[in-house]
């Protein structure tokens, strides 16, 4: 008798430890979401959340998506040819940035406005997509910093020629 009661306390408990984690994990991600304030891939989303709650897997990650996605918290991007990624949903209509060094997609505040015009005679447009391509401002000052530092290293040398031929101009 006893025995029975005391695995229905274990039971119970352990199904309270199991909801009170995924509860966890799952406030862990949609955190990870709405701090990111870009778009993030399923991958980025594991990196963030596993900060704040130890040992969570890419299918956590995944079926918490799915749940999210289901109950309309969040939306998925969808880039050309790449895996979705997911922000907060209910943003103001707005567009993305995708850097080509790093990966990674940011927002847009900006939009063009009404693009009808660019739809063929007699066409009837109702959406646009408008996606800028490049490097993010991390990537273009790497580049910058790294470019500018064998600048630097190369003005360093007390190299005879380079003077020679400033004297030349
Ligand atoms: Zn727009
Ligand atoms: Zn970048």
């Amino acid at each position: 008798m006893w025995g029975v009661v005391f695995h229905w306390r274990l039971f119970i408990y352990d199904a309270f430890m199991t909801m009170e984690r995924s509860t966890k994990q799952r406030s862990a991600i949609r955190e990870a979401i709405e701090s990111a304030n870009r778009p993030l891939s399923p991958a980025e989303i594991l990196r963030a959340a596993s900060k704040h709650v130890s040992g969570m897997g890419m299918a956590t990650v995944y079926r918490t998506i799915k749940a999210m996605t289901g109950d309309h918290q969040i939306v998925s991007i969808e880039m050309p040819g790449e895996p979705a990624r997911y922000e907060i949903a209910g943003k103001e209509h707005h567009h993305h940035f995708s850097c080509r060094a790093c990966g990674k997609v940011f927002e847009v505040e900006g939009c063009p406005g009404d693009l009808s015009a660019l739809a063929p005679p007699g066409f009837e447009a109702e959406s646009h997509e408008v996606i800028l391509y490049g490097r993010c401002v991390t990537c273009v000052s790497t580049v910058k910093g790294l470019a500018s530092k064998s600048a630097e290293r190369t003005a360093r040398k007390p190299a005879a020629h380079s003077r020679a031929r400033r004297d030349e101009r």
